[in-house]
């Protein structure tokens, strides 16, 4: 691991702080600060900012809208980005530029990239993500949402479920099985598919925290162009992996930044609570704070490999397992910290239904016993825990394949 910056990179983490200060409100305390509404406002705005700087895909060639920078500028802007409690983008744009357009970019034919890329930067198409299925989740080449071929369209029939930010797309990224007497991984195919139709529903899912940030969308007949297939028919398995190692690898720079946020809003509690002496909790605290600093340790070697060019692999699994096991013990020690307050919960509940509370966040307990809730949604998706476990044995570490039913 080679932690350090050189002088090119510190001159351009000046940049970008002086960016930040200039477009920045003077009493910004993170997006966590602000009430909802005017938070979305905030984003809305914010985005267009993004964009006009070429900051929004920082990563992308700039004949496709993106910043054409270095990873190690991407990583900068990520690290400064988040110190600051500022999102990267709008709620769809994990999926539409981190997994898409990073898969296209890599997959796309020259027609798809100079179609969808400039559409996904400009907000015009919102993306979200259809691999799920009520019988096809960790099993997920088991997927039986069918797509036939019908002159020049494919005509789709089936479901998918806990569709993140469906409710907020307008187009969706799905795993179809076009061809069903192929071995199961083999007659797939990953399609672009416009949800503003007749033939497509969604219906939203209802969570333990009271929100509804993930759906069930239905396909009824329902339409695409017979090109709108990435990385060719009865391909898809592949680029459902490619697109899998965009959604699990890329945070590790800015992961341990956040968690380390979050717990010193802890300790802050505990104060508050007057139990930072009881010496369970320190012990506690404590391990919290080791926990945190292996983290940091681990996303450096991350890092590192990412900025000597590797694409984030199978080692992202170890990332996923270590920080949503590690926030489902912390939040359960801020749920103690409360103590009877968490069946009461009172004052702004979590801004995101994913990982930590927002920076800036008010540390009241609904903020927490939301945020309790929301980690135990943590090791599910992106892959359980037994899955990275899978997938660190066998990929990472070389360990002989788990044995499979068929
Ligand atoms: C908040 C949230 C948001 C999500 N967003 C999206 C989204 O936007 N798009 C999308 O497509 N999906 C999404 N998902 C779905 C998610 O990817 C799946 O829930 C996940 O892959 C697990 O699948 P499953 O729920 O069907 O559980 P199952 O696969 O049925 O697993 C049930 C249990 O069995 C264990 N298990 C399964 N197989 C094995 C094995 N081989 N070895 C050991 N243990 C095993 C699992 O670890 C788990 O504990 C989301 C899920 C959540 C919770």
């Amino acid at each position: 691991m080679d932690p350090s910056y050189d002088a090119d990179a510190e001159a351009y983490r000046d940049k970008v702080q002086a960016f930040l200060a200039e477009k920045l409100p003077p009493d910004w305390a993170g997006i966590g600060a602000l009430p909802r509404d005017a938070a979305d406002e905030f984003v809305g705005w914010w985005r267009g900012v993004l964009h006009e700087a070429g900051y929004l895909a920082p990563g992308w060639p700039v004949e496709y809208g993106g910043g054409g920078l270095s990873p190690v500028e991407q990583v900068i802007i990520a690290e400064e980005f988040t110190r600051a409690g500022v999102p990267t983008g709008g709620p769809n744009d994990t999926f539409g530029i981190q997994m898409l357009g990073n898969t296209l970019l890599l997959m796309g034919t020259d027609e798809q990239k100079a179609h969808y890329l400039a559409r996904i930067l400009s907000g015009e198409d919102t993306w979200c993500q259809g691999y799920s299925e009520p019988n096809a989740g960790s099993d997920l080449g088991s997927l039986g949402l069918r797509a036939q071929l019908d002159g020049d369209q494919w005509v789709l029939n089936g479901q998918k479920i806990w569709t993140s930010a469906g409710h907020l797309a307008d187009h969706i990224f799905t795993l179809a099985r076009t061809d069903p007497d192929a071995p199961k991984h083999k007659g797939i195919s990953f399609l672009l598919v416009d949800m503003r139709q007749p033939g497509i529903e969604v219906r939203p899912i209802r969570m333990i925290s009271g929100e509804s940030e993930f759906n069930e969308v239905f396909y009824t007949d329902a339409l695409c162009a017979s090109d709108d297939v990435i990385g060719g028919v009865n391909n898809g398995w592949a680029v459902a992996m490619t697109l899998l190692g965009f959604e699990r690898g890329e945070a590790a720079a800015t992961m341990p930044i956040r968690f380390r946020g979050e717990l010193d809003r802890l300790v802050a509690l505990a104060r508050e609570r007057g139990v930072a002496d009881d010496p369970v909790i320190r012990q506690r605290l404590a391990w919290c704070h080791a926990k945190v600093e292996v983290m940091r340790y681990s996303g450096l070697r991350t890092l590192t490999r990412f900025l000597q060019g590797h694409h984030p692999g199978p080692d992202g699994a170890i990332s996923k397992l270590y920080w949503s096991e590690y926030h489902r013990i912390v939040t359960e020690l801020a749920v103690d910290i409360l103590g009877a307050e968490a069946l009461v919960p009172s004052g702004r509940g979590p801004a995101s239904a994913f990982q930590t509370d927002a920076a800036g966040a008010p540390n009241s307990s609904a903020s927490w016993t939301g945020t309790f809730l929301n980690a135990r949604a943590g090791t599910i998706y992106a892959g359980s825990s037994q899955i990275q476990r899978n997938i660190i044995g066998e990929m990472v570490l070389g360990l002989p394949k788990e044995p499979r039913p068929q």
